[in-house]
């Protein structure tokens, strides 16, 4: 099927089944040129908790999908690809997390979106990459943070907390090295540098600016700066360049890949809307519990 036609049929079967399209930040350039909305994980769930369409089709990974089921349990939501994981959410388990708890049952327990379902529940309080350091300057005494130690760490250097931290780590991110950013700002010293919380300390260290992927689209925006080293998955520099014709944007490293993220596909995003499925969907006990904590989050931002 030619590029335009399979376009075409996305956008009626969109319409037939009163559908909304999300599509992460780290998707490929193809599905990201179909979102109805375009973003980071925190934007996402506001607009899938938003929005008055039947069919949500998530265009991410498992953790945003069920993220949109436990918000609209009234709608219908879809994950193209029913294998794309994240391996940083699959580092806590439920049963884990409950046995750390019981060596700290004092400590508030804040779990970022990188988690599933059933870790959520578990948890007192949600945060995203964009608001962890929000939502962890309003807890007073001991907060166990699960499941990524880099953006823990982060907090931690924020807030002047000390964090109970979970060993999880972003694969992906761990592949942008300091030689890397050293290097580009070496040949390119006019370069501000922008990276994600889920890098390494050291990679954080020698950025200008350490920011979720929403944060990094609104700063390419207003930053003065024509050139900026982007340290995060490359899938976001398609649409820092399309936002921003004149700037030039450098990938941090070649190997920040997330193979999950590029299972997505224009074609399965058809498939999806044809057949309604895959469906993502979280039984009832655990989503009540796992939407107070992403309830809490939005409370507080
Ligand atoms: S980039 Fe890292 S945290 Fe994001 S989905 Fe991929 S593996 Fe998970």
């Amino acid at each position: 099927m030619e590029d335009r036609e399979l376009i075409e049929r996305i956008m009626k079967l969109k319409k037939d089944r009163n559908a909304v399209i999300l599509v992460h930040n780290y998707q490929p350039g193809e599905v990201q040129d179909i979102a109805d909305f375009l973003g980071d994980s925190l934007e996402l769930s506001r607009k899938a908790a938003e929005s008055d369409a039947d069919v949500i089709v998530f265009c991410g990974v498992r953790f945003m999908a069920e993220t949109a089921a436990i918000l609209c349990p009234d709608k219908t939501v879809l994950l193209p690809d029913p294998e794309a994981g994240c391996p940083l959410a699959d580092m806590v388990t439920v049963e884990a997390l409950r046995r750390k708890k019981a060596e700290h049952p004092e400590a508030f327990v804040v779990c970022y979106v990188n988690s599933s379902a059933e870790v959520k529940a578990e948890s007192d309080v949600c945060c995203t990459s964009a608001n962890a350091v929000r939502i962890v300057e309003q807890i007073d005494g001991k907060v166990l943070f699960v499941p990524d130690q880099y953006l823990g760490r982060h907090v931690a250097s924020r807030t002047g907390k000390e964090l109970i931290l979970w060993p999880g780590f972003c694969p992906v991110h761990m592949n942008i090295l300091p030689q890397d950013i050293e290097e580009l700002k070496r040949e390119h010293p006019e370069a501000r540098v922008v990276v994600h919380p889920e890098c390494r300390p050291e990679v954080t260290a020698l950025a200008d600016e350490v920011l979720s992927t929403g944060g990094m689209c609104r700063y390419a925006g207003e930053t003065e700066s024509q050139t900026l080293i982007v340290g995060t998955e490359v899938g976001i520099l398609h649409r820092l360049r399309r936002e921003n014709p004149g700037k030039t944007f450098l990938p941090a490293s070649e190997r920040a890949v997330c193979s999950n993220m590029k299972r997505i596909t224009p074609e399965k995003v058809l498939h999806s809307l044809e057949d309604l499925s895959p469906r993502v969907e979280v039984p009832e006990d655990i989503r009540l519990r796992a939407k107070a904590a992403l309830d809490a989050m939005v409370q507080v931002g």
